[in-house]
């Protein structure tokens, strides 16, 4: 089981886009993919038509450890796909747990002890470092950082390569990661510039396409479908494919895709 985690400290960027979409594609190749909401403002849960006030299982369960993370997630209207919603609670367990030991590895560790069957965890977090989004980035194998192509924008990475680097220190290893450029506009000259500045600055770790705007992911969001099952040839469907199919090379070729697809484990 393969755990992703999209972050960034910054709202707007298109973290639950990608969580979305990524997991939604990964679903329709034929993988059993868990999407797990920590935000609480719940915007993922939102979009796949769960009620953040109503859902009776949620991550805020799991981490007061009053619910099982394998039997708290539903199932979502989206073939292999399943979702452990969040809740505005989520936003009080900084104050519950503070510097508790073990507070930041929570997720983690109901991740392993839940005997999860799925083959790929995404995780979609608050904009916020706080031990959300500690708990996330221990459990994490993968990391995508969806920064828009913005002037502004580009502080918030900043931000988070320091709370990257403070993590790989205490989990003893780096964590790989791909910052992914989103909400990129062609036409317009800031857009262009931004991106230029990322190349300048983070070549290395960047995905060499970018997601472009397209209006198709909020008509899709509003629906509650994926950008694909939107519309199979938007232009931003084609970019959220070639963004797991770089993934899914970085990450090994994509084995766990074919062990399935052969009826293995
Ligand atoms: P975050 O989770 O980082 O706050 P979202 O994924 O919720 O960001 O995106 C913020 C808003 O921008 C949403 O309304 C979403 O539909 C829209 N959006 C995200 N990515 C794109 C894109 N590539 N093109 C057009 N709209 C987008
Ligand atoms: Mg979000």
């Amino acid at each position: 089981m393969e755990t992703w985690v999209v972050a960034n400290q910054k709202g707007g960027v298109g973290k639950t886009t990608v969580s979305l979409n990524i997991g939604a594609l990964l679903a329709a190749r034929g993988q059993k993919v868990l999407l797990i909401d920590l935000d609480p403002h719940a915007s993922l849960t939102a979009y796949l038509k769960f009620d953040p006030d109503a859902v009776e299982r949620t991550a805020y369960d799991v981490f007061l450890s009053k619910a099982d993370m394998g039997t708290s997630y539903y199932k979502t209207g989206i073939d292999n796909l399943y979702l452990l919603a969040a809740s505005s609670g989520l936003a009080t367990l900084d104050r519950h747990f503070g510097t508790q030991q073990g507070a930041g590895t929570m997720l983690k560790k109901a991740l392993s002890e839940s005997g999860l069957d799925m083959d790929y965890v995404l995780v979609d977090c608050p904009p916020t470092l706080g031990i959300l989004m500690v708990n996330a980035l221990a459990a994490a194998n993968f990391l995508l950082i969806p920064v828009q192509t913005e002037f502004l924008a580009l502080k918030g990475l900043e931000r988070m390569k320091h709370t990257l680097d403070m993590i790989s220190q205490s989990r003893r290893a780096a964590l790989p990661y791909l910052i992914v450029p989103t909400l990129f506009d062609r036409r317009t000259q800031a857009s262009r510039d931004a991106l230029e500045i990322l190349r300048e600055n983070h070549r290395e770790d960047m995905w060499g396409l970018n997601i472009p705007i397209d209006t198709q992911f909020r008509d899709a969001s509003k629906m509650g479908v994926s950008i694909k099952q939107f519309n199979s040839h938007a232009i931003g469907t084609a970019a959220c494919e070639s963004l797991l199919d770089t993934v899914l090379e970085m990450r090994g070729g994509g084995t766990p895709y074919l062990k399935r697809a052969n009826g293995g484990v």
